[in-house]
């Protein structure tokens, strides 16, 4: 046993100092980014938000929805989508497919689903996301090898999650073009508690980044952004890009019913989520997710105006007049246990 004893912060043990700037309005910043992906070559311009690939949130509509906005988000489609409903989808609405990241685990199914997907629409998917509980275990690190000689060869590959400097380097090196960071700070993940595992988010996404930059790779904040300041403070830390689940719950694009006025938003290793997919949880497994309930909060488009200009207004305090100049602007100071919450699912 070893413990290491310097402190991991979170997005709420920290506040960002404001600094003397030269802008004089929120207008004068532009929050898109401009990356050349370092194995695909693809050219990315936007603002870059991910809603995350869980089924309350990466939708057919959120991508429309995304396409609509015209800032270039983009989503991380859930994996649970039928063969037909996805070729439909392409089919039928460029511009939305445009915005999304096809989304698969270590599951032989996903890996046959986005075959036959391939074969039906050869160079449909420009963006794949290779998404796992423990980004830690072997098999994973083979299937990026896999995938990056075979079906996702010409694909911008997102793959996680980690949060170590050690990991995002071999991914990046495997061919992982934006390594995805996060274990455990998602608003329905329940990995801390079932298994002691973890790392604090903020710590977790300067080491990531740091060993990212140096090889020139990317990385995706995953998880733990409860209000817009977290996604501030995220990309403060050096995230490339920010992926949001619970921000984004609860909106019309959730495609989830209605009762009694709220929408259920469930982790995607919940038990909810594996009955739903999997029917039930398999025995040598815990679910490692909650379901909560959120009020309805209509269209998305709102929120996203909230996000996007809590961005800018960050963006204005310390002077960054692009979103990429925010991590070399950004001083954190340590404030002690400061809780946001204003993710307020209850559970159910
Ligand atoms: P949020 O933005 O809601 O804080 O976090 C979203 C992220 O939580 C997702 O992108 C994913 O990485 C993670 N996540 C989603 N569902 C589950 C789950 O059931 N268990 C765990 N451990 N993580 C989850």
């Amino acid at each position: 046993m070893r413990i290491e004893a310097d402190t991991k912060l979170d997005f709420k043990d920290v506040l960002i100092r404001p600094k003397r700037s030269t802008l004089a309005s929120r207008r004068d910043v532009d929050i898109a980014r401009n990356f050349t992906f370092r194995h695909s070559g693809a050219a990315f311009a936007g603002v870059p938000l991910i809603a995350a690939n869980m089924d309350g949130v990466g939708t057919f509509a959120m991508a429309r929805a995304f396409a609509e906005d015209g800032n270039g988000l983009t989503v991380a489609l859930h994996k649970h989508y039928p063969l037909d409903a996805l070729i439909a989808f392409w089919d039928a609405e460029p511009a939305a497919a445009a915005q999304v990241w096809y989304s698969i685990g270590l599951a032989e199914e996903d890996e046959d689903k986005l075959q036959a997907f391939l074969a039906a629409r050869p160079g449909a998917v420009t963006r794949l996301c290779l998404d796992v509980a423990n980004g830690y275990a072997e098999p994973f690190v083979e299937a990026v090898r896999r995938l990056k000689e075979g079906l996702a060869r010409d694909m911008t590959l997102m793959a996680g999650n980690v949060v170590t400097g050690e990991m995002v380097e071999e991914l990046t090196l495997a061919g992982v073009d934006v390594v995805k960071v996060g274990i455990g700070p998602g608003s329905v993940c329940t990995t801390r508690t079932m298994t002691g595992v973890g790392y604090p988010q903020l710590s977790a996404i300067i080491e990531c980044a740091d060993a990212a930059h140096g090889l020139k790779g990317l990385i995706c904040a995953d998880g733990g952004c409860a209000v817009p300041g977290d996604v501030a403070k995220a990309f403060g830390a050096g995230a490339d890009f920010v992926m949001l689940g619970g921000m984004l719950a609860g909106h019309d694009q959730a495609e989830e019913p209605v009762v009694d006025g709220e929408i259920v938003f469930h982790g995607m290793s919940s038990t909810r989520a594996m009955d739903r997919h999997k029917g039930g949880v398999a025995e040598y497994r815990a679910s490692e997710g909650k379901a909560v309930r959120v009020p309805r909060r209509g269209d998305v488009a709102a929120t996203l105006q909230d996000i996007l200009g809590g961005l800018r207004s960050a963006c204005t305090y310390v002077g960054a007049q692009r979103l990429k100049e925010l991590s070399k602007r950004t001083t954190f100071i340590c404030v002690g246990q400061q809780v946001n919450d204003a993710f307020t699912g209850r559970e159910g």
